[in-house]
């Protein structure tokens, strides 16, 4: 395969940076207004032919912190959940997905989203 070559989805232009060390091909990121926000794909391959999507969710958050905080656990949550389904992710053990668990893997070890 000839990474260099732009797929047909390549937006090209400024997008592309396939031809510079590390560099990927891009799409143009497609935009979904949703209620409440928007969602934003972005479609990636880089020099040896691996694709990957970037996938992004833009959501106003409630003005209390707990609910707030809760909003952002159960989309991460419930996004890991369409994720694994999607890609056919190996399922982790109920003791592994339990919020304590998720706890220990987020970087820094932060008390709160
Ligand atoms: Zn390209």
């Amino acid at each position: 395969m000839n990474g260099w070559r732009c797929p047909d989805w390549c937006a090209r232009a400024h997008h592309c940076t396939a031809a510079l060390p590390g560099g990927e091909h891009a799409s143009i990121p497609e935009i979904w207004q949703i209620e409440g926000g928007r969602m934003v794909g972005t479609r990636y391959r880089n020099r040896t032919g691996h694709d990957h999507i970037e996938l992004r969710v833009i959501l106003g958050l409630a003005n209390d912190e707990p609910t707030a905080q809760a909003q952002c656990r159960h989309l991460m949550a419930t996004s890991l959940m369409v994720v694994r389904r999607v890609f056919g992710l190996h399922q982790q053990s109920a003791q592994d997905q339990s919020p304590s668990s998720a706890r220990r893997h987020r970087p820094g070890r932060r008390a709160s989203l």
